[in-house]
């Protein structure tokens, strides 16, 4: 089938999931159902008519307004829709017909590193397409509801993580770009490292691991700025009654509204350890797994048998994939607030790192961590310039340089190839003892 047929269905199919993200976008945050009720009037609640539902062209036939009550629809729904619908003619255009995108491997040839197995069509490769798009509309989404509300639903990103691990277990052959197949040293820190926070959680959910925050953290410059508002409206209302009935009336809405706690320094320092807690039987269990399977023959014989059948590296690669891209946002986390002194990164971002490296695996989820302030400073000199908001949301940022990094990974790992093999070589010669002088 030629492109031209696909183009535009794929816009339609595009469009029509960006009216879902609408959706998603409005009542995932406000604990609202997705399904029911139906589409509706925000002003006058009318049941939409299926056609004026229809992506884009529904809002434009209607003229931005409602059918009955004549109040405006924002622009902002067909845009979205639009946005949806163009980013997965992007992707198609650049994995199909450029051959850019995933492939199965780079291939190092003495100081040169080659790409290989690019896309080739979309039916062939339909799987990673769709599994990408998925990720693609998440990440939308996710920014979205980021960029207005400082966070980030984990139920998008752990949804995402679900489906990317089943669609990988079940479709990943060995020649098909952006398989996440791995050996069995990969595969063994996969289990041990999955393991021991599957081990942290069951903890943690069951009260024996303590929370961090666990009463609400520090607050936002944005929610002290937006407190600080309420107060002096407060007061200017209070006002009349002279000085000390303005005093006894903020007393009063202390009371019903309580004080958000403050945060020192230290107290903040102090949270970490609960979430180093967290971290530990995961990187225990992932260096001991690996190390039997290295220096144990018997144990390695083994899990080398196991982790030869197909499914088993591709659901250990996805899985590997998730806990590098969690761990590497949770790790720096963890520094930046011991440096700092006050709560860096959200654990927003940690959860939506999960999902995006369960897609593209750990090297890809590890590069867009690293890309995405380049990403952020363009958007954040520009709203520092015009907006009140001190703080930045970086789930935006992490989105971006995502969706760079899905599309232009290869020719990143052709240029970093030769030197992280070198560093693996040394790094293996030292701990096998065969480094030094
Ligand atoms: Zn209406």
């Amino acid at each position: 089938m030629p492109h031209a047929l696909y183009i535009p269905f794929l816009f339609a199919f595009g469009a029509c999931i960006g009216s879902f993200l609408n959706v998603v976008v409005w009542r995932l945050p406000r604990d609202e159902s997705l399904v029911t009720p139906p589409s509706h009037c925000p002003k006058c609640n009318k049941l939409l008519k299926w056609y004026d539902n229809i992506p884009v062209l529904g809002w434009i036939k209607l003229g931005g307004r409602c059918r009955y009550c004549k109040e405006s629809i924002s622009a902002r729904y067909p845009i979205i829709e639009a946005i949806t619908g163009l980013l997965f003619v992007l992707f198609y255009v650049m994995y199909f017909m450029v051959h850019a995108g995933p492939c199965v491997g780079v291939r190092i040839d003495g100081l040169e590193a080659h790409a290989y197995g690019m896309p080739t069509s979309i039916a062939e490769d339909w799987p990673i397409y769709f599994l990408d798009m998925l990720l693609l509309s998440g990440l939308l989404a996710s920014s979205l509801i980021d960029a207005e509300l400082f966070i980030i639903p984990i139920e998008i990103p752990w949804l995402i993580a679900a489906i990317a691990i089943f669609v990988h277990t079940v479709l990943d052959q060995q020649m098909m770009p952006g398989n996440l197949i791995v050996g069995p040293r990969p595969a063994a820190l996969a289990a041990g490292a999955g393991l021991g926070t599957l081990i942290s959680f069951l903890l943690w959910v069951t009260g024996k691991l303590p929370m961090s925050f666990a009463e609400g953290g520090p607050m936002l410059e944005i929610e002290r700025d937006e407190l600080e508002q309420k107060r002096t409206t407060q007061e200017k209302t209070a006002n009349g009654g002279g000085k000390k009935a303005s005093k006894t009336k903020s007393a009063a809405t202390e009371e019903t509204e309580p004080e958000p706690r403050e945060w020192t320094s230290r107290e903040v320092r102090k949270e970490m350890r609960k979430e180093m807690l967290f971290l530990l039987p995961a990187l225990g269990l992932g260096i001991l797994w690996v190390m039997l399977v290295w220096k144990v023959p018997a144990i390695g014989r083994a899990w080398e048998s196991a982790v030869r059948e197909r499914w088993v590296g591709a659901l250990l690669g996805s899985v590997l994939g998730g806990l590098v891209g969690g761990f590497t946002v949770w790790l720096t986390r963890i520094l930046g607030t011991l440096v700092f002194g006050r709560e860096a990164m959200g654990m927003g971002d940690v959860h939506l790192m999960v999902g995006v490296g369960a897609v593209i695996g750990g090297g890809g989820a590890v590069l867009a961590f690293f890309l995405a302030p380049f990403f952020g400073i363009a958007l954040a000199i520009y709203m520092l310039l015009t907006g009140k908001k001190r703080e930045l949301p970086y789930g935006p940022y992490l989105s971006l340089a995502t969706a760079f990094v899905m599309l232009f990974y290869c020719p990143i790992a052709e240029q970093l190839a030769p030197g992280l093999s070198n560093a693996a070589w040394m790094l293996g010669r030292l701990l096998n003892g065969e480094g030094g002088a």
